[in-house]
């Protein structure tokens, strides 16, 4: 076990030493603006003097560049270990703006237990326009490796999975990938750049939905792409501007900012995460706890191969079904009932109703996403009042 600033990281991954000095200083050096203010400047500005015609000085309309966006994507590229970073006005627009890089008769594979908004995607919009997917459970290498075509152009993967918690291999998936003369996608959200870094495991593309942990406020909507690769990047760079689903300043100041504190709480939600899943793990009334952090999770060894931590985000059986589940969100105080991650607050939400309700009945058995299931995103709040809060509404669902 090694201690860093009093988190136990139980074998991790080890962790850059300068990750925090980046995130506060990349793209942020405040000799690029006239006033060195140390803060960057926000700039709302929609269009840029030009010296003469079409002789600008790196910025001439606001979709195409703009000052505050381009410190954010600075800043993402050095912390997700890219040389490029491009941030979208959602991690859905990001997904779409990705998938426009192929055309009609391409194929992906992807995974079966995906985020709700990019399998409908996938399977309602990009398949329509020509460009299908094959699902498949990616946990097992094997399968991606079979489900490859000719004309194979992308594989889309997502580790963690939600709300199961599964790990996929993301060193072997680039391998099948390469080989298959196709580009890898991994969305990073459940991790944040802090706790995984595909690019340095052999992906072509990060995708965040800046939304969850990234932003880590619940107040900004946005995603990114990122890329070591200047080819891919240019293509992206280009969509950017071409499809135009593009951030507001404002909204790239708000991230920019909540990445100076992205170690801060990322090491915060996983010391609270593991005391959390240890106490739901040692409660009569819980059948199971999926947590990468702990030992009891299946896939906890490839966990410490590829990540740095574990986030605060893990998923539970309570014992007994729809009934108990509903009693014991009622009862919750601290946590709120509701969708979406990764901000400062503790939420908790049921899969099989909310989040996953657009999964098909026999598939979300299939998976194991129960009325019993019940996910948690675990919050900055003090453990040990989260727990008190979690005991009494476990102890209410019996009730
Ligand atoms: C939320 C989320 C998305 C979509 O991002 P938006 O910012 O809501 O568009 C994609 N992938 C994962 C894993 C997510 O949690």
């Amino acid at each position: 076990m090694s201690m860093e600033n009093g988190v136990v990281h139980s074998g991790f991954k080890e962790q850059s030493k300068d990750f925090a000095t980046r995130a506060l200083h990349d793209g942020q050096e405040p000799e690029q603006w006239e006033s060195r203010a140390v803060v960057p400047p926000i700039s709302l500005s929609t269009t840029f003097k030009q010296d003469g015609p079409a002789q600008h000085r790196g910025f001439e309309y606001g979709r195409s560049g703009n000052p505050t966006r381009n410190v954010l994507e600075a800043a993402l590229a050095s912390l997700e270990s890219a040389k490029y970073a491009l941030t979208f006005a959602s991690g859905l627009a990001a997904t779409t703006t990705i998938t426009q890089m192929f055309s009609n008769g391409d194929h992906i594979v992807s995974m079966d237990d995906l985020y709700g908004g990019t399998n409908r995607y996938l399977r309602q919009v990009a398949d329509r326009l020509g460009i299908t997917t094959t699902f498949v459970d990616a946990a097992v290498p094997e399968n991606v490796q079979k489900a490859v075509q000719p004309n194979t152009k992308l594989v889309w993967i997502e580790t963690p999975t939600n709300p199961l918690m599964k790990l996929v291999d993301i060193g072997k998936i680039a391998k099948i990938t390469h080989a298959a003369g196709a580009i890898l996608v991994v969305d990073n959200t459940f991790m944040s750049s802090y706790f995984q870094r595909p690019l340095e495991l052999g992906a072509d593309i990060v995708m965040h939905s800046l939304t969850k942990y990234m932003n880590g406020h619940s107040d900004v909507i946005m995603g990114a792409a990122m890329t070591s690769d200047e080819e891919i990047h240019k293509k992206l760079r280009f969509l950017q501007n071409a499809i135009g689903a593009v951030p507001s300043p404002f909204d790239c100041y708000l991230v920019n900012r909540s990445l100076k504190t992205l170690h801060l709480r990322m090491r915060q939600h996983m010391e609270n995460g593991i005391k959390v899943a240890k106490f739901l793990e040692s409660h009569p009334l819980v059948e199971k706890v999926i947590f990468p952090g702990l030992p009891s999770h299946p896939q906890h060894e490839l966990a410490k191969k590829q990540c740095h931590g574990s986030s605060g985000m893990m998923s539970f059986y309570i014992k007994g079904g729809l009934m108990e589940s509903k009693k014991f969100f009622k009862a919750l105080k601290i946590f709120s009932l509701a969708e979406s991650l990764g901000g400062f607050e503790s939420l908790a939400e049921l899969p099989a109703l909310m989040t996953h309700a657009s999964v098909p009945d026999f598939q979300r058995q299939q998976l194991g996403i129960g009325d019993n299931l019940i996910r948690l995103s675990v919050g900055l709040e003090d453990a040990d009042e989260l727990i008190a809060d979690l005991d009494a509404a476990i102890k209410a669902s019996a009730a």
